[in-house]
């Protein structure tokens, strides 16, 4: 069991330290313009599950210090397997004091497992360790336990008055889904307010751009492809946004040759398989997107482009089991397509 944790530790952060390389060339690529870009200042580290480099314009010498204490300062908090952190506490004791980072982070992702009307649910983390992706131990639970644990999956029972949370007897939960999304928020504010005009944070698979590229041009963050770890279906072009992406690709494992990932349907307790194999989410708030990459992967394409017509506070990439790839109508022309693929514009 510990091996098979390793190994899956080792693979998830080789891929992340190969997306992040990625994103990082292509974020650079064309950054040579006329007037010289100021040295960039970089910092790579391992957190919250992950790699995150942190590649700081200007500023102060000391800001990226402060981004990477202030990420770790949030895995001691948030993490569901540190067993002194405020979340596995609540898990453990049915109630905790949450400092305010805690407690900001779990009333805003109550609000969005509502608005998603649960599509995202913070409380499915006893489903997601049945499975074993907690600890890389896999296996396919039958329905029966499936069943009852569903019975402790409901994020509406989440108490939190003031700063005390509580929990029914049984149900415990994990932000995982959008914690490394709030984090780029955090980091994004705090370097702003360090003077820094232009960054790229890459925390795993989530990119977080402050500002625009030194030279004053967007900054060009690869998709994916689902199919091919070495390839991507195509670059978005974005100032001072989050792009976030889930997919079935990123942690999974084969059981008489059927795929079971991560990412879970709520209302089955199993693997959401909604037809999709990505969903990349470009949006000003990084928890907002980190939570809608998991929430719109389970609704499945229709619903996901139900859910953008009803708000239009964000754009999406969406990308199909068969490799098709439909954006939404913002990303018509910040999109630009790998070829060989075939693009739909999603409409009002
Ligand atoms: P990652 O964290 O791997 O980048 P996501 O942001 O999509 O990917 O979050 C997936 C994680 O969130 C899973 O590892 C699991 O712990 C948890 N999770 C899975 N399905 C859901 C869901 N429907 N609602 C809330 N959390 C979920
Ligand atoms: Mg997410």
């Amino acid at each position: 069991m510990r091996r098979s944790l390793r190994k899956d530790r080792a693979e998830a952060r080789t891929f992340a330290a190969f997306s992040a390389l990625f994103a990082s060339f292509l974020a650079l690529f064309g950054a040579f313009g006329c007037t010289p870009a100021p040295e960039p200042a970089k910092t790579t580290f391992a957190a919250m599950d992950t790699v995150m480099t942190l590649t700081v314009y200007g500023g102060e010498a000391d800001a990226l210090a402060a981004a990477r204490d202030r990420v770790l300062e949030l895995e001691s908090r948030l993490s569901v397997t540190d067993p002194d952190s405020e979340i596995a506490t609540l898990n453990r004791d049915g109630t905790a004091a949450l400092s305010p980072d805690t407690a900001e982070l779990l009333r805003r992702a109550l609000a969005l497992c509502a608005q998603v009307d649960g599509a995202l649910d913070i409380t499915i983390y006893p489903v997601v360790r049945a499975w074993g992706f907690t600890t890389g131990d896999y296996t396919v639970p039958d329905e029966a336990a499936l069943s009852a644990l569903l019975e402790k999956v409901d994020y509406t029972k989440v108490r939190l008055e003031g700063d005390t949370a509580s929990l029914p007897a049984g149900s415990e939960i994990d932000l995982g889904a959008v914690a490394k999304g709030w984090t780029g928020d955090e980091l994004a504010a705090l370097l702003r307010e360090e003077g820094v005009k232009s960054a790229l944070l890459e925390l795993g698979g989530n990119i977080h751009t402050v500002g625009s590229k030194p030279d004053g041009s967007d900054w060009r963050v690869a998709v994916r492809d689902p199919g091919d770890p070495e390839g991507y279906i195509g670059v978005v072009s974005v100032s001072d946004k989050a792009v976030v992406t889930s997919g079935g690709y990123e942690r999974y494992f084969e059981r008489d040759g059927v795929r079971y990932w991560h990412i879970m349907d709520p209302r089955t307790g199993a693997p959401a398989r909604s037809g999709l194999a990505s969903v990349t989410i470009v949006a000003d708030s990084g928890l907002y997107a980190d939570g809608l990459s998991t929430a719109l992967f389970v609704m499945g394409a229709e619903g996901a482009l139900d859910y953008w017509r009803a708000h239009r506070d964000f754009e999406v990439v969406l990308v199909s089991e068969d490799g098709s790839v439909t954006v939404t109508a913002g990303l018509a022309r910040a999109f630009a397509l790998s070829a060989g693929c075939h693009l739909t514009v999603a409409q009002p």
